[in-house]
């Protein structure tokens, strides 16, 4: 078999937590070289930049790029034009603009564009959707709440222009809902609330309305104690919970499946499929629900946020 020459962009925590224990699982690639400004992997070729890699590895066949969001075109960008296959971690950009682009280029260049949303690979998710496709929904609620501080620490990309904020986290929950929902979902109103030393909200407050049913957002950078990351989905033929990021699912109060985490590579095994049959898959849907709410949201200054 001819395994995939591929090089990971960004050595911080979702590189180091998930890629490269997936890449290093899967036999359909060879992790080749890694690109990140101040962090080397041992046993691996390692550059400060993507263009100095493809310099001394031309032969690289794919990129997988693991940055903050607002340097992400750039290097997805030059990875494109040069030929290569590029998957990016979720949100896929700064911008909806920057998507668009990026999913032409990788259409005139023939290479595979995969936008990851590793939320929508959670065990529950697609028997979820299974499950809601034949039926009413009557009212949905989503809680989202994270302690900043434990799973950002230092991270401060987070709270600057085009890093999204409570977001980072709340678009995993809005990629879930945007899948398992069988029509579109859209924003009706929104609450944004932004430290006053912060380019980016530290909660939001979202209504969303899908067949004419309405469904609440509640996302939270400053939650203690218990984490919350749930979609709770009524019915006019019973109710449909997904807790643990979804890979919990309830019905009716009945647990049916309880996975275990899968999600990267599960992501993996799509990018090899995507790249065999030279598609892409970009999805920008809770991108632009995320856009939606900071283009007509309230915004609301609060307390500094010191880390
Ligand atoms: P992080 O720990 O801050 O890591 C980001 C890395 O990007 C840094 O280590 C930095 O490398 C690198 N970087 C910065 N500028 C670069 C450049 N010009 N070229 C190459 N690399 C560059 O952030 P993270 O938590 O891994 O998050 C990264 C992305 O993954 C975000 O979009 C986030 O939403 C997504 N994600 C994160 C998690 C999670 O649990 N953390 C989960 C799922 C998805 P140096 O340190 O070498 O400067």
């Amino acid at each position: 078999m001819n395994r995939i020459k591929i090089a990971l962009v960004g050595l911080g925590k979702i590189a180091r937590d998930q890629h490269i224990p997936a890449l290093a699982a899967n036999p359909a690639y060879e992790l080749v070289g890694v690109a990140s400004p101040h962090h080397q992997l041992e046993g691996v070729p390692s550059f400060p930049s993507l263009e100095q890699l493809l310099d001394v590895i031309p032969s690289v066949q794919a990129v997988s790029i693991c940055t903050p969001p607002q340097i992400r075109y750039d290097i997805a960008r030059l990875a494109l034009l040069r030929g290569k296959h590029v998957m990016i971690e979720k949100p896929p950009g700064a911008t909806l603009s920057e998507v668009a682009a990026l999913t032409e280029i990788a259409d005139r260049h023939r290479v595979s564009l995969f936008a990851a949303w590793h939320s929508r690979a959670a065990a529950g998710v697609e028997p979820a959707r299974d499950w809601l496709a034949p039926r009413a929904i009557r009212i949905g609620h989503i809680h989202w709440k994270e302690d900043v501080r434990v799973w950002h620490p230092g991270q401060t990309w987070i709270w600057r222009a085009g890093g999204f904020g409570v977001f980072d986290p709340g678009i995993n929950a809005l990629s879930i809902l945007t899948r398992i929902l069988p029509r579109p979902v859209v924003l009706r109103d929104a609450d944004l609330f932004f430290p006053e030393n912060c380019a980016a909200p530290i909660a939001a407050n979202l209504l969303l309305e899908s067949q004419g049913a309405s469904i609440r957002a509640e996302f939270d950078f400053l939650q203690t104690g218990p984490q919350t990351w749930d979609i709770d989905i009524e019915t006019d033929e019973g109710r449909v919970l997904l807790s643990r990021g979804g890979s919990v699912m309830h019905i009716n109060g009945n647990s049916i499946v309880v996975g275990s985490d899968r999600e990267y590579p599960r992501l993996y095994a799509e990018f090899a499929l995507l790249i065999d049959e030279r598609r892409s898959d970009a999805d920008i849907t809770p991108l632009r629900l995320v856009a939606d709410a900071f283009m007509s949201g309230r915004r609301i200054t609060v307390a500094p946020f010191l880390e």
